[in-house]
């Protein structure tokens, strides 16, 4: 008898135990059949704790109020070193992120003699499963290109954006192209080419509500407006957010193939590289704005979904306090109304904002600090830990069970 009480015991434990473990996250161990892929550009956890501080500061407490990500059960930290430098430009951060290679500054999708390596979405549109690929910048940029461009210079967009039409993925959305008739503006329209490869360009949140599902297509702004989303700061009525366009992308995609979406916020670099702290902290919040609606989808399949959310290097050198002292005083910032880059004010007017909030910048370009990668779902298990740019690719194909 003592026996039998003792062996239930142990076996009532056990499972106390496992739910202990594993009950938080339903799905750690299963198939991620949705996978987002949240790239938050220059975003090192200097940026999130500032968003979180801020958070705080607005209640007029100290702490960190949490963004939808943070609350996330699992982190781990990624280093971002590039082949040829220990401060990583865009280009090779996105190649190791999308194909698990590094590569030289500058280079996107290739190794330093130019020579192709294969993003990882190929491998999951290969299977059958819709790709999804957006940004709040243009999507010539180096991360989002990453996700379907080789090209041996970031800079050459128009090349870049040929490579669109021809990857038949379902779905890209954001702020159009940079040089959508080349560098000399004598090249046939990037608009035109997409549409005659079989795409539709839906304008804004209204016109995306009549693209047939199964249609391939292209998000962006509303008409008369080109180029990269707004800052949130700067964010007029109309304008797109992030958000919109992961909803709308989610709306497109859904079906029981499952899908892999890929959504940068390509501004936090941006405001950052200006020193801008708070364009910097509007843009985080926004970026989390757009990650709680793939939270919510979550819920829904908890089991089959896997979201991340990481950053491809750190921008600014961004610290929590500077100079001297034991102040950090965010207030400072409430007066400002928009970001620099549309302000008639003086650059030096923000930056002197960003003193006197203790708000510290050591560069105006990226710096080489590891960032956090916050997950949950369906294989979020094989990301924690101390791991490198180029495992996050390879440990997305082992979660949805696609070999590397
Ligand atoms: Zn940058």
């Amino acid at each position: 008898m003592k026996k039998i009480i003792l062996t239930l015991s142990l076996i009532v434990t056990f499972f106390i135990i496992s739910d202990a473990s594993f009950g938080q996250q339903k799905g750690n161990g299963q198939q991620a059949k949705y996978v987002f892929l949240f790239i938050g550009d220059g975003m090192s956890q200097s940026h999130v704790s500032l968003a979180e501080a801020y958070l705080a500061t607005q209640r007029g407490v100290i702490g960190n109020d949490f963004v939808s990500f943070s609350k996330f059960p699992t982190v781990s930290l990624v280093s971002t070193f590039s082949l040829n430098s220990y401060i990583t430009d865009s280009a090779a951060a996105g190649t190791a992120l999308s194909t698990g290679n590094k590569t030289d500054n500058g280079m996107l999708g290739v190794d330093p003699k130019g020579n192709k390596f294969k993003s990882i979405t190929y491998k999951i549109h290969e299977k059958g499963v819709p790709v999804g690929i957006i940004s709040t910048v243009t999507l010539d940029h180096a991360t989002p290109a990453a996700y379907y461009a080789n090209s041996n210079k970031r800079g050459d967009y128009y090349d870049i954006a040929l490579q669109l039409p021809i990857t038949g993925f379902e779905f890209f959305g954001g702020g159009g192209f940079i040089d959508p008739t080349g560098k000399e503006k004598n090249m046939p329209n990037i608009y035109k080419i997409i549409g005659d490869n079989g795409y539709k360009i839906a304008r804004g949140v209204s016109e995306m509500k009549t693209v047939k599902k199964g249609e391939k297509v292209i998000m962006l702004q509303q008409a008369g407006k080109e180029g990269e989303l707004p800052f949130a700061i700067d964010r007029k009525d109309g304008d797109l957010a992030l958000k919109d366009v992961v909803s709308a992308a989610i709306e497109h995609l859904y079906s029981k193939k499952g899908f892999f979406i890929m959504a940068e916020g390509g501004k936090i670099d941006w405001a950052a590289h200006s020193n801008d702290g708070k364009a910097d902290i509007l843009e985080v919040l926004d970026f989390a704005d757009a990650v709680e609606v793939a939270y919510q989808f979550y819920l829904k399949h908890p089991g089959e979904t896997l979201i991340l959310v990481t950053a491809d290097h750190d921008t600014g050198g961004l610290s929590l306090g500077s100079t001297k002292g034991y102040t950090l005083n965010l207030k400072a910032l409430d007066s400002q109304k928009s970001s620099t880059a549309v302000s008639k004010d003086s650059t030096e007017a923000y930056l002197a904002l960003n003193k006197k909030a203790f708000v510290g910048w050591t560069t105006t370009s990226h710096s080489g600090i590891a960032v956090p990668l916050y997950s949950i779902g369906a294989g979020s298990g094989n990301f924690n830990g101390r791991i490198d740019n180029t495992d996050i690719p390879k440990l997305i194909l082992k979660s949805m069970r696609i070999p590397f």
